[in-house]
């Protein structure tokens, strides 16, 4: 499996990535928990990010691409990968392919998760993370068995600064400049792939394995 999940902020592109990579036993690549754990361990890359990020905007292409050829060039993408949050600029697009040439590898689709903007902005705004495993919780949809901690590993639950009301309609308008222009970009590439983002975690999941051919036998289990 060698796909990058697209569609804006809060469509599930995290969750769903996660699921999928565990399914194919590849890695799961997102430039935003790579620029999160940068910032939580106060390196140079995390304080780069940092003002892009709190603001809702693209942390620079050169340093974006920079991060994922590293990445995508490490043993365990030998198999395959899910992108998550990468490309999100035609300048990231493109240095995705050359990348992906100059490793000898070829994407295979263009995941497009859609999911109305009113919903975005209710998922976001009610979204918790957890600081230990990054699972996702929300304050009304889908509560943590005890408030505060994940269900997961225990960790505590915090609200991401950027999916405060007013970043987080920064970061739709930020989607719909920057990266939207990108779907039509995958398409004539014949790479892009339309799922139905709402619904739960298990439909949305099968729902993407039914559009990439891959609907097998295990589907419960995913
Ligand atoms: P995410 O977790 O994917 O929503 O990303 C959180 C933030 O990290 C974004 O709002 C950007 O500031 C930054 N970021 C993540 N991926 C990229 C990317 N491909 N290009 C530029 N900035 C990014």
């Amino acid at each position: 499996m060698r796909i990058t999940l697209m569609g804006p902020p809060g469509a599930g592109k995290g969750t769903q990535a996660k699921r999928l990579a565990q399914k194919a036993g590849v890695p799961h690549i997102s430039t935003g928990d790579m620029f999160r754990a940068a910032l939580a361990a106060g390196t140079e890359l995390g304080l780069r990010a940092q003002e892009y990020m709190h603001s809702g905007r693209l942390v620079p292409d050169e340093v974006v691409v920079g991060i994922v050829r590293d990445r995508l060039a490490e043993e365990d993408c030998q198999q395959g990968f899910v992108l998550d949050g990468f490309p999100r600029t035609s300048a990231q697009a493109e240095s995705l392919q050359e990348v992906l040439a100059d490793l000898g590898m070829k994407l295979e689709a263009a995941v497009n998760l859609n999911v109305p903007t009113e919903e975005l902005v209710e998922r976001m705004t009610g979204r918790l993370v957890c600081r230990s495993c990054g699972a996702n919780f929300h304050r009304r949809f889908h509560q943590p068995t005890v408030p505060g901690k994940c269900d997961a590993c225990g960790g505590e639950l915090y609200q991401r600064q950027d999916d405060q009301e007013e970043t987080v309609r920064e970061r739709l308008q930020v989607y719909e400049r920057q990266t939207a222009p990108l779907l039509d970009f995958f398409e004539q590439q014949g790479l892009l792939v339309n799922v139905d983002g709402r619904g739960s975690m298990q439909e949305v999941t099968a729902a993407i394995l039914k559009a990439l051919g891959m609907a097998g036998n295990d589907q419960h289990q995913i």
